[in-house]
């Protein structure tokens, strides 16, 4: 059996897992509460969740979204989150595992899907609470510095590619940047949440590649843009209701992840450049 089918399998599991985790996450860093106490517990009865009720996506459907003790109904987002981030967790590492043709070391390559599956999480992560809150809390944004800093470190150690490396810091700090600027220009417009996440994301675009850090900001704006003009015409938002950046941040650098070099090659050979 091939190694991609195994991590693929081992990915749906630790997805799901992590899935569950991120529904926390999501629930309690807007109120500054704890991630790891106290347990979950039932909003209405109080009682806490036991071990076998707490299986991602299962329980729910064993339950029948209801709590055990009281009725009280649970929503359906929790098994959504937990089943999309297992699908996400497969898809990245379908895409990312380390292949013999694009020769990257074993570990090296490894690392760097670790990378991708923790900028995953913060992804679902960040993209709900953004939704729901319109912020995206340092708590989260903030600690993905020193940790995808470590982990692409480690993964430059491993494969010697120092200058994949130093292109990160360079994306970082231009999309960063870009970001900075906006938000001076047209304060309304990005919030200072919205610049510390671009620096991050530019960190890890970059290191794929130019074209993944092209792509990915480019197809935020493309993707974000088109929502806005489509909910404009469509008479459900007017011109000055907000509508959450950070969503879009991250589904253009997952576009970029995935596909910014097949995508940027082909534009550069479009317009004659290669
Ligand atoms: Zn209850």
């Amino acid at each position: 059996m091939p190694l991609t089918v195994l991590a693929a399998g081992f990915s749906a599991l630790l997805g799901s897992a992590i899935g569950s985790f991120l529904n926390v996450v999501v629930y309690r860093v807007p109120l500054g509460r704890s991630v790891v106490s106290p347990p979950s517990t039932c909003p209405r009865c109080g009682c806490g969740i036991r071990g076998a009720d707490n299986l991602p996506v299962l329980s729910w459907f064993l339950l029948r979204g209801r709590c055990r003790d009281c009725g009280e109904p649970i929503s359906g987002r929790y098994p959504l989150v937990e089943g999309a981030t297992a699908v996400l967790f497969i898809v990245v590492s379908i895409r990312f595992f380390p292949s013999a043709e694009e020769g990257l070391p074993l570990v090296g390559g490894l690392v760097l899907l670790a990378t991708l599956l923790y900028l995953m999480a913060c992804s679902v992560a960040l993209a709900l609470i953004d939704l729901d809150t319109r912020t995206l809390p340092n708590r989260i944004v903030l600690p993905m510095y020193p940790t995808v800093a470590l982990l692409l470190g480690v993964t430059a150690l491993s494969t010697g590619d120092w200058g994949s490396l130093l292109r990160a810091v360079a994306g970082s700090l231009v999309l960063g940047g870009a970001y900075l600027a906006l938000a001076l220009t047209v304060p309304r417009g990005m919030g200072l949440g919205d610049v510390k996440l671009a620096g991050v994301l530019g960190l890890v675009l970059a290191y794929l590649g130019w074209g993944p850090l092209a792509v990915g900001a480019f197809a935020a704006f493309l993707l974000g843009g088109s929502f806005g003009i489509g909910l404009l015409l469509l008479g459900r938002a007017s011109r000055s209701s907000g509508i959450p950046f950070g969503p879009w941040m991250l589904l253009g650098a997952w576009v970029g992840a995935f596909s910014g070099t097949t995508i940027w090659d082909a534009y550069l050979r479009l317009i004659g450049l290669a």
